[in-house]
């Protein structure tokens, strides 16, 4: 079995909030610890649905290299996310961009949270190309995202987004 790779805590709970129960629902308080899985060091996530009352755990593969959080939010290294394609971090970048808050740190927060949902989004664009490659595509919402407008996907569309969200 060859788990999944989690690379920061902030992405392991980005993906269990996009991660509903069987009811439907994300609201979950969860705790992780460190645990042995066929000799490899993996985090378990588990936690009991506040909605069904049903048990939830998710195992995550640590991360070759780990990645030291620098502010907030941390989602992971150079390398692309295996949890949350690349469709889906752009739908994540739209929730938060489109409802910043008026309050100004938590407006920051929310901006902060987009930009760096779309430079996860980077992540996945091969040296040279000019879109994300197909591969980087297999979550059902992440398709529908795709679909939808596939041209949000070139390289330089991405780059005028995230600028705008710096500057915002
Ligand atoms: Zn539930």
């Amino acid at each position: 079995m060859t788990l999944p790779v989690a690379r920061t805590r902030d992405e392991a709970l980005l993906y269990l909030d996009l991660t509903p129960c069987a009811c439907g629902s994300v609201e979950t308080p969860w705790e992780s610890g460190v645990v042995g899985v066929a000799e490899q060091l993996a985090v378990a996530y588990a936690g009991t649905c506040a909605d069904c009352g049903a048990g939830r755990e998710y195992v995550f593969a640590l991360p070759e290299r780990e990645t030291a959080p620098k502010g907030w939010p941390t989602f992971g290294g150079p390398e692309p996310s295996q949890l949350i394609d690349a469709g889906e971090w752009l739908w994540v970048a739209d929730q938060w961009a489109s409802s910043v808050p008026p309050d100004p740190e938590e407006g920051a927060r929310a901006l902060a949270m987009a930009r760096a949902a779309v430079e996860e989004v980077l992540k996945f664009v091969p040296d040279g190309a000019d879109r994300v490659p197909d591969q980087a595509f297999w979550a059902d919402r992440g398709l529908r995202v795709y679909t939808a407008e596939p041209g949000r996907f070139r390289v330089e569309r991405l780059l005028l987004v995230k600028d705008a969200y710096r500057d915002a």
